[in-house]
C-alpha cells in the first residue's frame, strides 16, 4: 500500500533530527512491502480531508513556533476532520505544544494552538533537559519509550486526558505530574526527541499500523516483528542514560 504522510512545516520545525522519524517510518514500511510518500505542508498549503494517512509535526524553538502558530491554529478544523476520518498524527515537542490550546512563552506572548490535544503549555523557570524514559501502554501493549527532552514549556493535561505514558526517569510534560505526552485516538504527542522513532521501533510500528488502517479503511494490520538489533541497543543506551541522569525516579 501507499502511505501518504503530511509533514507540517519541515522548514520550521525540525530540531534534534526530528526528520529522522520520517526515515524510520519509510524504511519500516518498505520492509513490510509498503511505500511511504512524504508530502511537505508549508504555511498556507491546504490539508484536504482524506489526503493523508498520517500527519507529522516536529519540534522547534519559540521563534520558529511563532512563525507557524497562526497557520497551524487556522487548520484546527481541517486537522480535526482528518483525525475524525481516521488519519494518525505524531507530534514532537514544539509541534506537540502547538496542538494543545495555547503555548505561552517567556515573553508572555501567547501562541494559539490547534486544540487537538486537551492541554495548555506555559514556559517556566529553567529548561527541562536530558534523557527521559517513559512507560506506555497503547492498545493493551506495554513498552518503555526512551528519548531526549529539552523544553521550557510545562504542559498541563486536562483532567481525564490520556497521557502517552508515565515518567520513569526524567521530567515529562511538566516535571511534576508524572505524565508524558498525550494521546487522543490515533494522535500522539510527546516531548521526546532523539529522534523518537529509531530507538523505539515498536512505537514506529504502532504509528505505521494506524496510518495503514486509514490507508486501507480497515483495522490496523498485524506486523511480523523485525530483528531490531541496533534499535534495541540504541534504546538500552538511552534508557540507561535516563536512569543515570539523577533526575526524578518514579
Ligand atoms: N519552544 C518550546 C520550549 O522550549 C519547544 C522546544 C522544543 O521543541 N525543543 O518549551
Amino acid at each position: 500500500m501507499r502511505i501518504v504522510v503530511g509533514h507540517l512545516y519541515p522548514e520550521h520545525l525540525n530540531i534534534y533530527a526530528d526528520r529522522g522519524n520520517m526515515a524510520v517510518l519509510a524504511r519500516r514500511a518498505a520492509l513490510r512491502g509498503h511505500e511511504l510518500e512524504v508530502r511537505p505542508l508549508g504555511v498556507g498549503e491546504p490539508i484536504r480531508p482524506g489526503d493523508h494517512d498520517l500527519l507529522y509535526v516536529g519540534g522547534g524553538q519559540d521563534r520558529e513556533q511563532a512563525l507557524i502558530a497562526p497557520d497551524l491554529a487556522a487548520r484546527r478544523r481541517s486537522l480535526a476532520e482528518a483525525l475524525a476520518d481516521g488519519a494518525a498524527l505524531l507530534a514532537v515537542c514544539g509541534g506537540y505544544q502547538l496542538l494543545g490550546r495555547f503555548y505561552r512563552g517567556h515573553q508572555g506572548a501567547e501562541l494559539p494552538g490547534a486544540g487537538i490535544f486537551p492541554h495548555e503549555t506555559v514556559a517556566g523557570q529553567g529548561r527541562l533537559i536530558g534523557d527521559v524514559l517513559i512507560a506506555c501502554e497503547l492498545d493493551g501493549e506495554r513498552w518503555n519509550v526512551a528519548g531526549f527532552e529539552n523544553h521550557a514549556g510545562r504542559t498541563r493535561l486536562d483532567a481525564g486526558a490520556e497521557p502517552l505514558g508515565r515518567v520513569v526517569a526524567g521530567f515529562g510534560n511538566d516535571g511534576e505530574s508524572g505524565f508524558e505526552g498525550c494521546r487522543v485516538g490515533r494522535a500522539i504527542g510527546t516531548y521526546l526527541h532523539g529522534p523518537l522513532l529509531p530507538r523505539n521501533p515498536w512505537l514506529a510500528d504502532w504509528v505505521l499500523r494506524q496510518a495503514l488502517a486509514h490507508a486501507s479503511g480497515s483495522e490496523p494490520p498485524a506486523f511480523e516483528p523485525l530483528p531490531d538489533v541496533l534499535e534495541r541497543q540504541a534504546h538500552e543506551v538511552a534508557a540507561r542514560r535516563a536512569y543515570a541522569r539523577g533526575g526524578k525516579l518514579r
